[in-house]
């Protein structure tokens, strides 16, 4: 047993049942697959209870009876997560929102909209949508994830060059801590310096120091026009300077700025409908660039002609242009190739973060490394440059034997001399957590480990992840 003994588990869950009602409270059978595993892969594991509040007060009450049991209480969202952060153990007992979803409010003159935690990514962007707004929040994942997990991920995406990580887009929180007191920060006001801002420590806090019940997000005014467009680039320092040309240009109607590698494009082109690459010849490197303005104005026609210019100027080898929706996503299924990773290889993934302009350094050091101590490897390399995010996948199965644990610690090490971070969006979880002191110092850790100890005395929240 991790937590409670089995007659103390028998009693909290019967406590439980008392309080929320059986609809609300899954045991054995009734407990469906989508709570055992996330899409870490991780074997399936049945929790020994599943909770399913409808509301604050709900949550605020089931992590009472848990926290005065010392019950350890795993967080659960859409299970999307890709460090295993959401995974319960047998004797543990998940909490899902998935019941407490939906929009409670949509503020045109403030520009924000309160959303419950178990509201999906998806059905949140549409109520923004509808009201003539835009979230600033696009993953692939966004039919399943919810807001609560992607909030407690700190979750980043398609638009971070953009509009920011998760926590940009929060201006108030409702969270309810493991005694079971609600620690309500639902603020509308982007300015307001009234002592810590509490909600910033539980966005990104992978569920370990409250449940997220509800959040205040900011709306943005939609960006209708995309422009896309895939370039063919010199070198990393050719990428830094059309990034920074673009940037200089068009501010924050960059929407994305993807880079890939030879190896990740012609893995990706290889499994498009065309199969072949809509460049003649091979290159250094690709970017694959989205342009989205504002609704009200068309700049389609500036942004092609930075790129000619940056053609002139020796910047780009080679471009392609989307002329319709069509083409745009049939350049976009090259770089979302990644969700055919886990089918076609044995996926050994790294999320990292790095100084923008020491990420070709990196990939170099860290292929050439790779090589070295593994010759048969296959690894792909793509990143969300502008956010300094780096992607590198090694396929297991070209490196037989070799287990994932030893291909981490070789690349994580490799990230210390250039101030890496071992994770830039999926979190710690449980996959991460021996090498979170990668990327902390041991008093930042004693810093965590403080916070903690002060909001779940008894480490009832999500016991064994992040620290
Ligand atoms: C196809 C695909 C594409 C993806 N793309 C991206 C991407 O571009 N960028 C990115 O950052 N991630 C991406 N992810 C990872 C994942 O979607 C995100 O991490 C997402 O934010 C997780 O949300 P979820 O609701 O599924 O959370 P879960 O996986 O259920 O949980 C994730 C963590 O949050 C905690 N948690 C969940 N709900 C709550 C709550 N209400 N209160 C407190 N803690 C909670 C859990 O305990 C766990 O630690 C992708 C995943 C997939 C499968």
């Amino acid at each position: 047993m991790s937590g409670a003994s089995s007659k103390t588990l028998e009693r909290v869950i019967a406590a439980l049942r008392g309080a929320l009602g059986d609809e609300a409270v899954r045991t054995g059978q009734a407990i469906p697959e989508q709570a055992m595993t996330d899409w870490t892969g991780h074997a399936p594991m049945r929790p020994a209870a599943l909770l399913l509040p409808c509301s604050t007060d709900e949550v605020a009450r089931s992590l009472a009876i848990c926290n005065e049991a010392g019950q350890p209480v795993v967080p659960q969202g859409g299970m999307t997560g890709l460090a295993g952060g959401a995974i319960a153990r047998a004797d543990d007992i998940a909490l899902s929102l998935a019941r407490f979803a939906g929009i409670d409010e949509i503020d045109p003159a403030s520009a924000t909209m309160i959303v419950r935690a178990g509201t999906t990514l998806q059905a949140a962007q549409d109520a923004a949508s509808a009201a003539g707004f835009e979230l600033g929040l696009d993953l692939g994942a966004r039919g399943s994830c919810q807001i609560g997990g992607n909030l407690a991920t700190n979750a980043g995406g398609n638009r971070v060059i953009q509009s920011g990580t998760a926590r940009d887009q929060v201006l108030g929180l409702e969270v309810v801590l493991a005694s079971g007191a609600v620690l309500s920060s639902m603020t509308k006001m982007t300015k307001n310096n009234t002592g810590y801002d509490l909600k910033q420590l539980f966005i990104g806090s992978e569920g370990t120091l409250g449940i997220i019940t509800r959040a205040v997000l900011r709306l943005n005014p939609p960006r209708g026009r995309r422009h896309t467009a895939l370039v063919a680039v010199d070198g990393y320092d050719a990428v830094v300077k059309l990034l920074r040309s673009l940037s200089a240009r068009f501010g924050n109607d960059i929407g994305a700025f993807e880079i890939m590698w030879p190896d990740f494009f012609d893995f990706g082109v290889a499994l498009t409908a065309h199969a072949r690459s809509p460049f003649p010849a091979a290159h250094p490197l690709y970017a694959l660039i989205e342009h989205a303005g504002l609704d009200t104005l068309d700049e389609g026609e500036a942004f092609f002609a930075v790129l000619a210019e940056a053609l002139d100027a020796g910047l780009v080898r080679d471009a392609v242009l989307a002329q319709s929706v069509a083409d745009a996503r049939a350049l976009w299924a090259v770089r979302e190739c990644t969700a055919e990773f886990p089918a076609r290889m044995d996926p050994v993934n790294f999320d990292v973060s790095l100084p923008i302009g020491l990420i070709g350094e990196f990939v170099d050091v860290c292929r050439a490394a790779l090589d070295k101590r593994w010759p048969s490897n296959r690894s792909y390399f793509f990143g969300h440059i502008g956010d300094s995010n780096l992607h590198v996948t090694v396929d297991g199965h070209s490196i037989p034997g070799v287990a994932h644990d030893d291909v981490y610690a070789f690349v994580y090490e490799m990230l210390a001399p250039y101030g890496g971070s071992v994770s830039a969006e999926h979190g710690i979880g449980l996959l991460k957590r021996a090498y979170l002191p990668f990327s902390r110092s041991p008093e930042e850790l004693a810093a965590m480990r403080a916070i903690k100890a002060a909001l779940d005395p008894k480490g009832i929240l999500n016991p064994g992840k992040v620290i």
